[in-house]
């Protein structure tokens, strides 16, 4: 059992601090500080008297980790190595939209967050997974990394999505109340539609997020189109087979009536044949969902590798042509930054 020096920010909503009988106008300026401002210092709350500032101060770290690491460029794509309170490593990646992204605003600005240490489902290509789960993220540390990358960056940020390193279903109870601080205007403001909560296909929990009244998005890792090939990749699929999986996302969508999308990592050898490509078309039509497609990105120690580009075309134009509602094919950015999810950390863990 880790002891933590203090309690982490919002591990307790804002709006359920212990206000005791402090005046309404005094929480507003606190609050106007933490999430307008971004000021994760009391000392530096100008406004704010020095007794009520070391009070809160006892009762709230304002700043759960620190950055170790920032690796890549503010034009595109950024990673950054965060050192918790009780040492262990986690990742978040900035990536701007680049000009020219089709439909995309030049200046959006996304952030993959995690919310575990390390992940237990073990996927075969994916470097957060490699050395297990060490634990899962808290409240405060998920909205702290929130609050932290977006001074790190400088600006608001529009996206969030919940694909770093993890499974973001398997730690509901501290994920949901974040997003409960992360969605209110109080809090950081960001709107359901721009929250992307991505699982490998954890069935209970997707039928237990279908309740979650904001109208977050949904996206599956899927991977593979049958379940020979997905159990390839992703130990999971032996749990909840593709038939549960489909059948939980169809679940979803009817109570939600929102579009789901399915992320397809190509991998040259494994699942990049074009059988393959016409089975997600048919996936995707079933639930009416988009696809993404993502080249792999390699992992140091992992022997997957990227198809060719030749191949990658071929897939995607197959997916298209079986009539899937949308496909895209997103490039993966950063490969110079370790930016495959678990990378870096994986890195600095070595190195000590
Ligand atoms: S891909 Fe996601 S679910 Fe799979 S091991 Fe990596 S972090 Fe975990």
């Amino acid at each position: 059992m880790v002891n933590f020096p203090k309690p982490l920010l919002l591990d307790t909503p804002f709006e359920k601090w212990e206000w005791d009988d402090v005046p309404k106008y005094r929480r507003e300026q606190v609050r106007h500080w933490i999430f307008e401002k971004g000021f994760l210092q009391w000392d530096k709350m100008s406004n704010i008297p020095k007794n009520l500032k070391s009070d809160l101060a006892k009762k709230v770290d304002l700043a759960p980790m620190e950055p170790v690491k920032v690796q890549g460029s503010t034009d595109t794509t950024q990673k950054i190595l965060w050192k918790l309170r009780d040492n262990q490593f986690i990742e978040s990646v900035l990536i701007r939209a680049t000009e020219g992204t089709k439909g995309v605003r030049a200046s959006r600005l996304t952030l993959c967050v995690s919310t575990q240490v390390g992940c237990a489902l073990g996927c075969k290509f994916c470097a957060s997974g490699l050395d297990g789960l060490k634990r899962n993220l808290t409240t405060g540390e998920i909205v702290g990394q929130v609050l932290m990358a977006r001074n790190e960056a400088g600006r608001r940020i529009d996206n969030l999505v919940f694909m770093g390193m993890g499974e973001p279903l398997a730690n509901l109870p501290a994920l949901l109340p974040a997003l409960d601080t992360i969605l209110s205007p109080q809090g950081l403001g960001i709107g359901a539609r721009h929250i992307t909560l991505s699982t490998s296909g954890l069935v209970p929990k997707i039928l237990e997020l279908a309740n979650f009244p904001a109208q977050i998005r949904l996206a599956i890792s899927l991977h593979g189109g049958d379940d020979e090939t997905r159990s390839k990749i992703m130990p999971i699929n032996k749990r909840y087979p593709m038939t549960e999986l489909l059948g939980a996302c169809e679940k979803f969508i009817g109570q939600r009536k929102k579009m789901i999308t399915l992320e397809y990592i190509l991998i040259k050898g494994v699942n990049d044949d074009l059988k393959q490509a016409e089975l997600l078309a048919e996936h995707a039509q079933r639930l009416n969902a988009k696809v993404n497609l993502i080249p792999y990105n390699r992992v140091d120690g992992l022997d997957w590798e990227r198809p060719e580009k030749e191949q990658i075309n071929a897939f995607y134009k197959t997916v298209e042509r079986e009539k899937a509602p949308r496909v895209t094919l997103r490039m993966e950015k950063g490969h110079d930054i370790d930016a495959a999810c678990g990378q870096l950390r994986l890195k600095e863990i070595k190195s000590q």
